[in-house]
């Protein structure tokens, strides 16, 4: 935490507004969206509620497509499931890590041909890096399907100087503990369109239509953030700069320190872009390097340091066997190569020089060791 949470804690004790409404919510999604520099903002439970009202929102139902990302957090395209629709995923471009467009239009000319244009195209910002904007626009809006920025771990990034997650139709956010600023767990619906995000607003509170008794017509859910939450999160927002600053920085010692390794390639900034840097991560090439990522990550784990390997692509996880899938090309899987050979390391904003010298120590002995 910041320092400043407790006191708009308190602030909604004190004014008994215990509620999943009132006044810090009001505050919290002005100041996000103002933040961002978009029309509007929805606080909402989690970010995949988010994702999930933005697809009820773009009439997604059952029998539809979504085209999703395929390397992320399952959380991008459970929703998709949600509203029986199917997903289709779409591969990683070398560059970014995120969605490969050359895969979007060789998917989107498909299904064009099939007939069967997706409601959505779900384009995740991956560890605070920003995916291909302009080109992915672009295309998406050759064939009039609307987009929804995932920016769940991008907040703080910019793509182009204008904030991550305000590219497409809609941009969500997520304030689970793990991210880079935190409600405990909260996420945020952000768009230009404030009558869609009225009408988020209608369906994350059971859709109640308006009549003196309970009336409802639609199916609606129980998604609203609660006021003492959205007091965590104003107080978050204001420390949102340093939090990036100290990502960047940690970014920056662990590249400095284990850049030159052969075989250790760092995930670059697209030119352009500002990467809030979630997560460093970068991939080991295991004939230069004389080890796996595999190896590296238990040499790691044996030392106590919890490093990870980047996300299993979607299209490999057995939820979603039998979905389609688009490579980046015809001899490029990007995805399952990243997610073969790349590694997160520790990168929380809190971590003290001597904790992340261990971790650095670490990969530098595993892998003098082994060439
Ligand atoms: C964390 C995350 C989400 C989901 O957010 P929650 O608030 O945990 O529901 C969605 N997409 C990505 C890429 C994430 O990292």
């Amino acid at each position: 935490m910041g320092g400043n949470e407790q006191k708009y804690i308190n602030e909604a004790f004190k004014t008994n507004w215990i509620a999943p409404l009132g006044p810090n919510v009001d505050a919290f999604e002005k100041e996000i969206a103002n933040y961002i520099g978009a029309n509007g903002a929805v606080a909402v439970s989690s970010g995949t509620a988010a994702i999930h009202l933005a697809l009820s929102l773009l009439d997604v139902k059952k029998g539809d497509k979504v085209f999703c990302s395929s390397l992320t957090f399952v959380a991008s395209a459970n929703p998709i499931l949600y509203q029986g629709a199917e997903p289709v995923f779409i591969d990683s471009e070398p560059d970014s890590w995120n969605m490969s467009p050359q895969a979007l239009e060789t998917a989107l000319r498909d299904a064009c041909y099939e007939g069967e244009l997706p409601k959505a195209v779900i384009v995740v910002n991956l560890y605070g890096q920003s995916a291909k904007i302009d080109e992915l626009i672009t295309i998406c809006n050759q064939y009039d399907v609307p987009m929804i920025e995932d920016a769940a771990e991008s907040l703080g990034s910019t793509y182009k100087g204008k904030a991550s997650g305000t590219f497409g139709k809609f941009g969500i956010y997520s304030f689970n503990g793990n991210k880079i600023i935190s409600t405990s767990g909260g996420g945020m619906l952000v768009s230009n369109d404030t009558v869609a995000l009225n009408k988020a607003r209608f369906l994350a509170t059971q859709a109640r239509d308006p009549a003196p008794h309970y009336e409802h017509s639609e199916i609606g859910f129980n998604y609203r953030m609660s006021n003492i939450l959205a007091g965590i999160g104003i107080a978050q927002l204001q420390i949102l700069e340093q939090r990036v600053k100290a990502r960047r920085l940690i970014f920056e010692r662990y590249y400095h320190k284990l850049a030159h390794i052969p075989g250790i390639y760092f995930m670059t900034e697209l030119g352009n872009t500002c990467s809030n840097r979630w997560l460093t991560t970068f991939t080991i090439d295991e004939k230069e390097a004389g080890i796996s990522a595999k190896l590296l990550l238990d040499s790691m784990a044996e030392e106590n340091i919890e490093a990870r390997p980047v996300w299993k692509p979607l299209h490999m996880q057995p939820l979603f066997k039998e979905v389609r899938y688009y490579s980046h090309n015809e001899i490029q899987n990007v995805s399952e190569q990243l997610f073969k050979t790349g590694i997160c390391l520790p990168s929380g904003s809190n971590m003290k020089v001597e904790e992340q010298m261990r971790v650095i120590d670490c990969v530098q002995n595993t892998l003098k060791l082994k060439v």
